[in-house]
């Protein structure tokens, strides 16, 4: 127990760690009986993560739950659960199981180390710690979990506009359709389509094209302040708009104030048939909570009202409510 640290090691780690890692803050949840343990495991990652700890089984389950942890250093032979039982409980629950594990244990068995892996273990530490072991274990494992988590986030995003993606929209549109049932309130879903885009791309070019779309995605970062709304590329030169929590007058304010933010914007579009510059229709449904609608019905009325606003001349709103049609704002 009288490792020396090998500062220069935490030195170098920590900046590798600040390259790749940006911003983000990971949290590790050391459980170890013995405080000294504990008190070195900090002592060694107190500058990579943020450290809690627990100094027993129970403990562990409690503030994994509290804090889902990216990763958690867990010691196996402890008095109340072992950490083979503690491990047991944190991978059966959907809150913890993708809490990454590595085991702490001063038993170099290999028999407990398979059990360990079989269990969801992801890696294993030995006790006497060795500083720069347990750094490097600990940041490949960190790495690994900011990675995947990156990977996710860019699966849910547009590669063009930055915004959320088809994807995205499809699991959102899910969670808010349901939760607008349960919570009784009224949920804006809506389908923006720009006017003319193919006479756009076809006279100024493609790489002009993906510039305006780009606009128009800045548009709903402009204009969506609450943080539930939603917005997405929903394919080509459409948007998907998520407003929960709405009402038919808020909702307009929102889509005027969208179809104003792009004029704001002043796209030059000489070939468009409506006006001089870049525009936008919009088909939106405002469906209220007491009707049972599912996600597919939702957007093929929204589908349907856009075509309308389409056919109506372009460059205006038709939103529908409680499926009773409402005159185009
Ligand atoms: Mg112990």
């Amino acid at each position: 127990m009288n490792e020396k640290l090998n500062h220069e090691a935490t030195e170098s780690s920590t900046k590798r760690m600040i390259k790749n890692m940006g911003d983000i803050e990971q949290k590790i949840l050391i459980v170890d009986d013995e405080k000294a343990n504990r008190k070195v495991l900090k002592e060694l990652l107190q500058d990579q993560a943020t450290i809690i700890f627990a100094k027993n089984g129970e403990q562990a389950i409690e503030l994994a739950k509290k804090h889902v942890p990216d990763l958690m250093l867990l010691d196996v032979i402890m008095p109340d659960k072992s950490g083979f039982e503690v491990i047991e409980e944190i991978k059966n629950d959907p809150v913890t199981m993708a809490v990454s594990v590595i085991f702490i244990t001063g038993l170099a068995n290999s028999d407990d180390e398979e059990r360990g892996f079989d269990l969801g273990g992801c890696d294993y530490i030995y006790k006497p710690f060795k500083a720069n072991i347990v750094i490097a274990r600990v940041l490949m494992h960190l790495e690994l979990i900011y990675q995947r988590k990156m990977l996710d986030s860019i699966a849910h995003i547009d590669a063009l506009t930055g915004i959320s993606n088809r994807r995205k929209m499809d699991a959102v549109l899910v969670d808010e359709v349901a939760a607008n049932k349960r919570d009784k309130k009224q949920l804006l879903v809506a389908i923006i389509d720009v006017d003319f885009f193919k006479q756009y791309n076809d006279n100024y070019g493609h790489g002009a094209g993906d510039i305006a779309l780009k606009k128009v995605a800045a548009t709903f970062r402009e204009v969506l302040k609450r943080p539930r709304d939603f917005a997405a590329r929903y394919g080509g030169e459409e948007f998907v708009m998520i407003l929960p929590d709405s009402n038919l007058d808020g909702a307009k304010l929102v889509m005027n104030n969208l179809m104003q933010a792009l004029a704001d914007k002043a796209i030059i579009h000489e070939h468009s048939q409506v006006s001089r510059y870049l525009t936008m229709s919009i088909g939106a449904v405002l469906i209220d909570g007491e009707q049972s609608t599912s996600p597919e019905q939702v957007i093929g009325i929204a589908d349907r009202l856009l075509y309308q606003a389409k056919r109506q001349g372009r460059n205006q709103i038709v939103v529908e409510t409680f499926f009773k049609t409402q005159a185009a704002v």
